[in-house]
């Protein structure tokens, strides 16, 4: 996965478990509890993130939040104590980017840190997956997969799923799709339309899904315009 994450906090414990958490996300993961090393080492290694403790024994970490995304454009995600309000006010203005407040879930300091990654770092941009990562949709490397099994789609399916997911819930109309396999050379037939939708239904859905009077598959039909994709996208 890759993605470098400075974590800057005096507490080892802290440091420690943070450093456990991040690693499991695959993340490499730098540790040091001292502001002034945090500094040098954000101007000697590739960092894409600074996890800081706000309370540092040697230097305001509102200096590390300056250096960190003034300086140099890396995102901070702030650990604060309750009564440190001020510094933390003074940590939002140098543009970090979000805080926690102490005791924190590092669980939850994981997540926020993959969040602000996948939003900041283009090599960790997350793939997008439909029905809680039921079905995933890679449009760069070309991959779908179900219930992490590969599936492999002809050219036509591929681009009609792909319209469709990049629009999930809207129903998209036969000929709007149609455009997509054979933009401008049809001849207003959509049958085909019709009929790469039922081998992607037969290639995604769950067996049984569309038994009759429980149409259920991934893939909905909407009366009288065409299709739309029916599982919810995940939020990344
Ligand atoms: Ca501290």
């Amino acid at each position: 996965m890759g993605g470098c994450v400075l974590v800057v906090e005096d507490e080892r414990k802290i440091r420690d478990v943070l450093r456990h958490y991040l690693e499991h996300r695959g993340l490499s993961v730098l540790t040091t509890g001292s502001g002034a090393e945090a500094i040098d080492l954000l101007d000697r290694a590739h960092v894409d993130l600074v996890v800081l403790d706000l309370g540092l024994p040697d230097v305001p970490g509102e200096e590390v939040v300056h250096r960190a995304v003034r300086g140099l454009g890396i995102p901070v995600l702030m650990l604060t104590a309750r009564a440190e309000v001020e510094d933390r006010i003074r940590g939002l203005r140098q543009g970090a980017t979000d805080y926690v407040t102490k005791p924190f879930s590092p669980r939850e300091v994981a997540a926020r840190v993959v969040t602000i990654l996948s939003r900041t770092c283009t090599a960790l941009r997350s793939i997008p997956t439909f029905g809680g990562g039921r079905l995933t949709v890679d449009a760069d490397r070309r991959l779908v997969s179900v219930d992490d099994e590969p599936v492999d789609l002809t050219v036509s399916e591929w681009r009609l799923l792909l319209a469709l997911t990049t629009r999930p819930g809207r129903p998209l109309g036969r000929v709007e799709l149609m455009d997509q396999i054979r933009p401008a050379h049809h001849d207003g037939s959509t049958r085909i339309v019709d009929t790469h939708i039922k081998n992607l239904r037969r290639k995604l859905d769950r067996p049984g899904a569309t038994e009759p009077g429980q149409d259920r598959s991934v893939i909905e039909t909407v009366t009288s315009v065409g299709y739309r994709f029916a599982l919810p996208p995940d939020h990344h």
